[in-house]
């Protein structure tokens, strides 16, 4: 079969590879029709190259018909569909009994102390060969896969693998209520799924990014939004202007460590002079940090007693934080791999034809398997007004 494959920073493939084969009982092979690439993907593609090997199948966010099915599968027949959680998780151990999924006590890679396994996350999670491909073996048959109805377009349901079950958590974590105020920071997939699901549920939401066609689309949603570019180093002063002076009751970062793609990164570079020059910030100049750009304006511009959700992944081993900032504030922080199926039954009632979350235009790009390496590297510089691209096997 064809998939996708790493080789080397900023280098994937598509090769020919074995098709995968059941190897437990409660195994199923999935034939994939519609695979997105992610914000995930870009860090694997960009800095985690000293975890991978050469040739991994790359992928977390497939769905697809069932092939074929273990002997032990009594919950799944071929030509079902299903969209496949990105933890791998076997939803019967304490842990997926809590609802954390991405911590399941049977996938766990302890070598790493990481949480569950991950489809397509190299061995940095497991080493399981990933879903941008035309086949994909999914164990845990009974229980694992999401099965959705035959009828509307993959565009319905493919999000549950990931970007809606993520947005979802993130505004969980962010304690929103009707009424509450919300800052996202970062337009991408998540946190523009974020925005969508926190006025979903009555809030205001205040959306920062630097991309232009990103600001736009949350803006033609409703979301009021900041051009990073713009506010500099008054960020968390225009973000107080919009909130009664106190900042906003919760800020989700969905930014990560290096979303910010090659000329991005420049931009990033350059607001580092103009940063505002409170606590946090002057405690990120002097520790030199510069990826936690972002997690350390949320720091700043949430109002005491406010939450501060992360969603984007930060990978660095050594990462100080303000405390005295975070312990003067009173900040909550919460973070982590989104839980994916504790949200699946919260979320399946809004994926009817009224689509109140938009998922069926989300997408902005959908391409054959064969222009992934296209797809990355435009997806990385935010190229294009490429916000979320659905890789089509
Ligand atoms: P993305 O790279 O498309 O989005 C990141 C956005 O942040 C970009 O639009 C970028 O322009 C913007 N940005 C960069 N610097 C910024 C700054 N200082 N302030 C505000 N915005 C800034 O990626 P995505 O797919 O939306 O994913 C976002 C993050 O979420 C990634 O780190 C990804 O790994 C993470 N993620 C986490 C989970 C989870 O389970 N927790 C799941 C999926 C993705
Ligand atoms: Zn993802």
């Amino acid at each position: 079969m064809k998939a996708v494959t790493w080789h080397g920073k900023r280098d994937v493939r598509v090769d020919s590879v074995p098709d995968p084969v059941l190897k437990e009982p409660e195994d199923v092979i999935v034939k994939i029709t519609s695979s997105g690439i992610c914000g995930s993907d870009l860090h694997l593609y960009e800095v985690l190259g000293p975890f991978l090997t050469e040739g991994d199948i790359l992928g977390h966010e497939p769905m697809g018909v069932i092939e074929e099915v273990g002997a032990a599968v009594t919950q799944l027949q071929p030509g079902d569909r299903v969209v496949i959680p990105f933890n791998v998780s076997c939803n019967s151990c304490f842990m997926c009994d809590q609802g954390l999924q991405s911590q399941c006590e049977t996938t766990q890679v302890r070598e790493h102390g990481s949480g569950a396994a991950l489809f397509g996350y190299t061995k940095l999670y497991g080493q399981v060969p990933g879903g941008q491909a035309e086949y994909l073996r999914v164990p845990f048959g009974n229980s694992l896969p999401i099965k959705v109805p035959d009828g509307p377009p993959d565009d319905r349901f493919v999000y549950l693998s990931d970007v809606l079950p993520t947005a979802w958590q993130a505004v969980e974590y962010a304690n929103v209520r009707e009424g509450s105020v919300v800052a996202v920071l970062g337009l991408g997939p998540i946190g523009d799924m974020a925005c969508r699901v926190a006025r979903h549920r009555g809030a205001r939401a205040i959306g920062i990014d630097l991309v232009p066609e990103r600001l736009a689309r949350a803006k033609a949603r409703g979301v009021e939004t900041i051009d990073l570019r713009g506010a500099g180093k008054r960020l968390t002063e225009v973000v107080k202007d919009l909130t009664s002076g106190r900042g906003p009751d919760a800020v989700i970062d969905a930014v990560g460590m290096e979303a910010h793609g090659a000329p991005a990164a420049k931009i990033a570079q350059h607001l580092t002079g103009l940063l505002p020059d409170t606590m946090a910030q002057r405690f990120m100049k002097e520790a030199g940090i510069d990826r936690m750009r972002a997690l350390y304006s949320a720091i700043d511009m949430v109002r005491r007693g406010g939450t501060v959700s992360i969603v984007g992944v930060y990978g660095g081993m050594a990462d100080p934080m303000p405390m005295l900032t975070m312990f003067d504030k009173q900040i909550q922080l919460r973070m982590g791999q989104a839980n994916v199926w504790r949200w699946v039954p919260e979320i399946l009632p809004l994926l009817t034809d009224e689509d109140p979350l938009g998922v069926d235009d989300f997408a902005t790009h959908r391409l054959p398997l064969e222009d992934a390496p296209k797809a990355y590297e435009t997806f990385q510089k935010k190229n294009d007004g490429m916000v979320k691209v659905l890789l089509k096997p």
